[in-house]
């Protein structure tokens, strides 16, 4: 996503950017992504506006229920409410969907794309930098950002840091045809079921015709950590969640082929320098990944190619100080991006609380609702430097 969005903002900022991808096609895993306000109004302003709304959802309200008791907790109402708001939709997308739309946009633009690149080796140079692809030939450019995710390689060639940590908790994910399912286990909402030790969030993508279930759990991870795609039984599903009201245990026993997904993440970013080393920067989750708690992974990815494209444009001439450049970008980036990052963790520890935290967390909720709900600093999008 972060790499898509960065080739596409890059050439509209009138950079010729060379997107080098590992993978031999680009597929996507069958799951669902959260878009808010923040990241949808982006979209919108590279003209993807009309295929966003082709192929998304748009919930008109969030919906946080007790998962012990299945009871309302409180209620955020998204749809037109926070369209006008915030100007932008709260949407909900295939993954494999916004991949394609962004993918579209990245041909229209003409950025030059190449498959069964896997960069292996990174050098800079004073004027230029190299980059190894497949232990082969360099490629040379003014310029490389590393958007290659949780695992990236630029970021260990570069950084040299440790790799990300494991969070002790597991995503299993499963998405299903709405049809497909009992009339009551359908809907066009956002829900979040909150458990001890244990949330699920439940959404409709593609127009509402499919529904998105994760439902995240505290354990240890037996597969390989890199596999974002495990084969999971919802046996084993059912036995971590425990005894929950009936409703959702229905949901999870109605949904096909869960597949897990063991949570990594890394402290939140301590300043500029982590995002930035001379003509090298890291971008969405090659820099700041974070728990899915504040459904805004992709969002800050797709906030960070905004910003650089932005950041680029202004230094569009050919005498530019491309690394002055890209410490503007991380200077603009970080702190938010950290905030969101320890958001994150928080909502986490928030969402599995037992004891006197989930009665104080209930109670909130019931009282508050949409005041605690809502995060305009977040859904208005980064303040412009
Ligand atoms: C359970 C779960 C739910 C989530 N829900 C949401 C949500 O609702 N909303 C939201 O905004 N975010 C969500 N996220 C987070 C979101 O998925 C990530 O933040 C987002 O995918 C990060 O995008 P990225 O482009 O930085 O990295 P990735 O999507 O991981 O892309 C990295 C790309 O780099 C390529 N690559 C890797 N190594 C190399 C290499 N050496 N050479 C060349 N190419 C390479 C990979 O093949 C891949 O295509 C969720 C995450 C999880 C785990």
């Amino acid at each position: 996503m972060g790499g898509l969005a960065a080739g596409l903002a890059c050439a509209r900022a009138g950079w010729q950017p060379r997107l080098l991808e590992q993978a031999a096609q680009f597929s996507e895993v069958g799951a669902g992504i959260q878009l808010g306000p923040n990241a949808t109004r982006l979209l919108h302003g590279w003209g993807l506006e009309r295929g966003l709304a082709a192929v998304a959802a748009f919930p008109p309200q969030l919906r946080v229920r007790s998962a012990t008791d299945g009871t309302q907790l409180g209620l955020m109402r998204l749809g037109a409410t926070f369209a006008q708001r915030y100007g932008a939709p709260y949407a909900t997308v295939h993954r494999a969907d916004l991949q394609r739309l962004l993918l579209e946009g990245v041909r229209q633009a003409r950025v030059d794309l190449q498959l069964c690149s896997a960069v292996t080796g990174v050098r800079q140079l004073e004027n230029e930098v190299l980059v190894r692809v497949n232990d082969g030939a360099d490629v040379q450019g003014d310029v490389l950002i590393g958007a290659d995710g949780l695992w990236s390689a630029v970021r260990s060639k570069v950084f040299g840091d440790a790799p990300p940590a494991f969070t002790g908790h597991l995503a299993y994910r499963a998405v299903a045809v709405q049809r497909d399912l009992p009339a009551l286990l359908r809907t066009a909402d956002v829900t979040v079921w909150l458990g001890p030790r244990l949330h699920v969030v439940a959404y409709p993508l593609r127009g509402g015709d499919w529904l998105n279930v994760v439902a995240i759990v505290q354990g240890r991870s037996r597969g390989p950590a890199q596999d974002w795609h495990q084969a999971a039984i919802a046996a084993d599903l059912q036995t971590a969640m425990g005894r929950q009201c009936a409703p959702l245990q229905d949901l999870v026993r109605a949904m096909p082929a869960w597949r897990l997904w063991a949570l990594h993440d890394r402290d939140p970013i301590a300043g500029a320098h982590e995002m930035v080393r001379g003509r090298v920067a890291l971008l969405g989750d090659a820099a700041h990944p974070m728990r899915p708690y504040f459904a805004q992974g992709a969002g800050m990815a797709i906030e960070d190619a905004a910003e650089l494209g932005r950041i680029l444009a202004m230094a569009g001439s050919a005498d530019i100080d491309v690394p002055a450049a890209l410490r503007a970008y991380a200077d603009n980036r970080w702190e938010r991006c950290a905030q969101v990052q320890a958001r994150s963790r928080r909502n986490g520890r928030i969402f599995h609380a037992t004891g006197p935290m989930r009665w104080g967390r209930d109670v909130s909720l019931r009282l508050l609702g949409e005041r605690l709900l809502d995060q305009p600093w977040l859904y208005e999008g980064p303040a412009l430097a």
